[in-house]
């Protein structure tokens, strides 16, 4: 029989209801002749509540207590799930990160895969048994019970896929799919059929919040096909899978918008060999994820730098900035936090050119100005004002036609 491994979030498993309409789902699954592995997260907000509650308890959090304490959530979920198959007549049994056979480097909170050995499962399934298996956990090569980082759970459901050469890995949430935009701030935002794991993970990174980037990164390098659809609904949702080489790629795909990350200026800085690489190396030791990055062109000697790096590495990011100023002399800080980053992405864009000139035109038409700007093979990125962020989404998604039926 095919295997789907069908993963629930949080919304999906929030309440009683949820739970059993999550059983019957996988009853149905079964009916129509297919084996399944259910891959559970915590229900609705308790990792956030755990979380809280950690903070409520102590500041010092040591990682290995924490991942004790979240991985908790996964297992109410899981052993909730068994019983209303039970009730359904369909025999389930839930499993752990640690039963489930998930190695992980010792990496606490946030813990990579290592290993899938999945032989209870395996057994399991040849018993007729339905696996539940906890999200977003496993154990350490030190045998430490481990978590994968915020929305690992997927990642659980497309390693397991991979492991057991699952036909097809169903990621429900409580959206329809992966959209043209996000519908929030364009109503006529469309549902995608299919898109490519390379989209996906351009997507992902710029702002789409429906897939985590590990997982899609782990599906193209494991080429699981991910089926994300409702589980509210039930209907067929987005498709992410290997780029079709025979099909034309649309040009632009989807347009994301993303406001978590801060501009920093390091103004007089000496234009000279080696200035920017000690930069970059402090900020890459210290744990900054830089992102978008201008060197202006020199006056007298020195430039002006600034970058792009998540708000919250901004604290760290200006010591740096500080430390490396008082070695070369005058210069001057200036952080900008009202920045959003808009972006396009598309496989066609590869062969299609004038897709940069369409959407500086785009956003030039309503007065947006560009201040940083980046690109991939098929991703445009600008950086705007905050404030013109949801009205440079709504003009690009105009100007792409996305609107309009393909
Ligand atoms: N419960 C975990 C979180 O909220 C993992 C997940 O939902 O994927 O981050
Ligand atoms: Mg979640």
């Amino acid at each position: 029989m095919p295997l789907a491994v069908q993963k629930f979030g949080g919304t999906s498993v929030a309440d009683a209801d949820r739970i059993r309409a999550v059983a019957d789902h996988i009853a149905r699954t079964r009916r129509e002749g297919d084996d399944v592995v259910a891959v559970v997260s915590a229900m609705g907000k308790t990792t956030d509540d755990l979380l809280r509650l950690a903070g409520d308890v102590s500041s010092i959090r040591p990682g290995r207590e924490l991942d004790m304490l979240l991985t908790s959530g996964e297992r109410i979920s899981m052993a909730l799930l068994c019983m209303a198959l039970a009730e359904l007549g369909v025999a389930a049994a839930s499993f752990t990160g640690s039963q489930a056979g998930i190695i992980t480097d010792e990496t606490h909170t946030k813990a990579k895969i290592l290993e899938v050995r999945g032989d209870r499962l395996r057994e399991a399934l040849a018993d007729g048994v339905v696996p539940v298996v906890a999200g977003f956990q496993g154990v350490s090569t030190a045998r430490d019970v481990t978590t994968l980082g915020r929305g690992g759970s997927d990642t659980t459901a497309v390693a397991l896929a991979a492991a057991l050469g699952a036909a097809r890995c169903e990621i429900y949430t409580d959206v329809s799919g992966v959209f043209t935009a996000d519908p929030r701030i364009v109503p006529t935002a469309r549902r995608l059929g299919r898109i490519s794991f390379e989209e996906m993970l351009e997507i992902a990174a710029t702002g789409g919040r429906v897939l985590s980037l590990r997982s899609v990164e782990f599906a193209r390098n494991h080429h699981v096909p991910l089926h994300v659809r409702s589980s509210f609904t039930w209907e067929p949702g987005t498709w992410v899978i290997e780029e079709d080489p025979s099909m034309e790629q649309p040009i632009v795909s989807a347009v994301t918008s993303d406001t978590s990350e801060a501009k920093l200026t390091i103004t007089k800085v000496p234009d000279r060999p080696g200035i920017a690489a000690s930069l970059f190396r402090a900020l890459a030791d210290n744990n900054v994820n830089v992102d978008m990055i201008v060197q202006n062109t020199s006056h007298d000697g020195t430039t002006d730098i600034s970058f792009t790096a998540p708000r919250s590495e901004m604290g760290v990011a200006m010591k740096v900035g500080e430390e490396l100023g008082q070695r070369i002399g005058a210069s001057e800080l200036l952080l900008d936090e009202a920045v959003a980053q808009v972006s396009v992405v598309g496989a066609g864009m590869r062969t299609n050119p004038g897709v940069t000139a369409t959407m500086f035109e785009a956003l030039a038409a309503v007065g947006i100005n560009i201040q940083m700007i980046s690109t991939s093979p098929i991703r445009i990125s600008c950086l705007v004002e905050a404030s013109t962020a949801d009205r440079a989404v709504r003009v690009l998604h105009e100007a792409f036609e996305l609107d309009s039926p393909a």
